[in-house]
């Protein structure tokens, strides 16, 4: 009998959707000439790209021409902030205008919060926007601290260990009354809640495809049309010159396919996740003495598939390993390699005590997800979380 798989990591990466990898094969083993090609050949390569573009650029309320392909969301978010620091003299950016300031949220993913603290070594000032308990970033900071010596306002619209959703639109409005762009890291966002980067006025927007059951190593940066920012890669001038090198045509494929599919299905699959969501807070709740859901639980405030849960007196990275073994996967804060085991940033932004920290166990739910999976891993956490304190004891 094969081990059972019950996979509630979806915030991490995604399974790929069987549309998607059928949209995707034709592009590996037939359509493969280089899409910057002049033959017929690199032309239809050239137009399935562009149909991506499309579907990518439909996700979020935005025009073809604005969308730039990138390998990711990490990529997006790099391209983002360093290409506005350039623009204000970093490295080897025109050195005109000389904005001095960034200001991100607190609980940025380290995509967005490391290229910061490596522009804070070449003389730039970060301010990191607090949050409350369920990881609201606080706009008021933004308020108070945005002048015209900021070049930047990056708040995340989802955050990745909480599910919280963040209010772009102010935090947009207030960067550009003081002249500063906007970007906002909509990895979790993207594919699962609406964005439209219009009413919001977002100037730069991150987006990677694995999040939404699409490929790995592809995403795109929205770039708002008319802004000005410096190219993050340097080659052939592919993507408007913001982003050179050969474009990953299947990746690319099955990207937009990813988006066409989410955008088309989102409200269908929200209903499910929030229903199932609902449904696993009370298996939990019920039948587990010491449990705190950290996420907030009002809807449409959060993603209906993130929910951070600590257990009282015991470890959450036990339990994760403990329910890994028995086949349920699942996480300690973000999936990144580069927490190091330190407590989670955005549990500990968001004030929780030591002990809630130490407890802290992420699921995340996919439209894959089965109410049985979760009946099943209820019952598995609560036998684990009564092994561990009775150990601990
Ligand atoms: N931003 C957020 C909020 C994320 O959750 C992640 C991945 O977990 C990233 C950025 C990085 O995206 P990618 O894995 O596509 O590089």
């Amino acid at each position: 009998m094969s081990k059972q798989r019950i996979y509630l990591d979806n915030a991490a990466s995604t399974a790929v959707d069987r549309d998607v990898l059928e949209a995707m094969i034709p592009y590996f083993t037939e359509e493969y000439a280089n899409p910057s090609g002049s033959s017929s050949f690199s032309a239809n390569a050239r137009s399935a790209v562009e149909t991506a573009r499309d579907q990518a650029a439909q996700l979020i309320g935005a025009s073809a021409g604005e969308i730039i392909f990138t390998s990711g969301g990490t990529e997006s978010d790099n391209a983002a902030v360093f290409g506005v620091a350039r623009m204000n003299g970093y490295g080897s950016g025109p050195d005109k205008i000389r904005r001095r300031r960034i200001i991100i949220s607190a609980t940025e993913h380290p995509a967005v919060l490391n290229p910061c603290r490596e522009l804070e070594k070449q003389g730039f000032e970060v301010l990191y926007a607090p949050c409350d308990e369920y990881g609201f970033t606080d706009t008021d900071h933004i308020k108070r601290n945005c002048d015209a010596g900021t070049a930047l306002v990056s708040i995340m619209s989802a955050n990745n260990e909480l599910g919280s959703l963040q209010d772009t639109g102010t935090a947009a409005a207030l960067a550009h009354s003081a002249g500063a762009v906007f970007h906002t890291d909509a990895v979790q966002a993207a594919g699962h809640i609406p964005i439209d980067v219009r009413k919001d006025d977002v100037d730069l927007l991150s987006i990677s495809s694995h999040k939404l059951h699409g490929p790995k190593g592809v995403g795109a940066l929205f770039v708002r049309n008319g802004l000005k920012l410096y190219p993050n890669v340097f080659g052939g001038g592919q993507e408007k010159g913001l982003r050179s090198g050969t474009l990953n045509v299947p990746g690319i494929v099955g990207f937009g396919k990813a988006c066409e599919i989410a955008r088309i299905s989102m409200d269908r699959t929200n209903a499910y996740l929030l229903e199932l969501r609902n449904i696993f807070i009370k298996l939990l709740t019920e039948n587990i003495p010491g449990v705190h859901i950290n996420s907030c639980m009002e809807p449409g405030k959060v993603l209906p598939s993130i929910l951070s849960v600590s257990f009282d007196a015991i470890e959450g990275t036990s339990l994760q390993i403990e329910l890994d073994m028995k086949g349920i996967t699942c996480s300690t804060g973000s999936a990144c390699a580069s927490s190091g085991g330190k407590p989670s940033h955005v549990l500990t932004a968001a004030g929780l005590s030591d002990e809630r920290i130490r407890g802290s166990v992420r699921f995340s739910f996919s439209k894959y997800t089965t109410r049985e999976e979760l009946e099943i891993t209820a019952r598995t956490v609560s036998e684990c979380v009564k092994r561990l304190r009775e150990i601990l004891g």
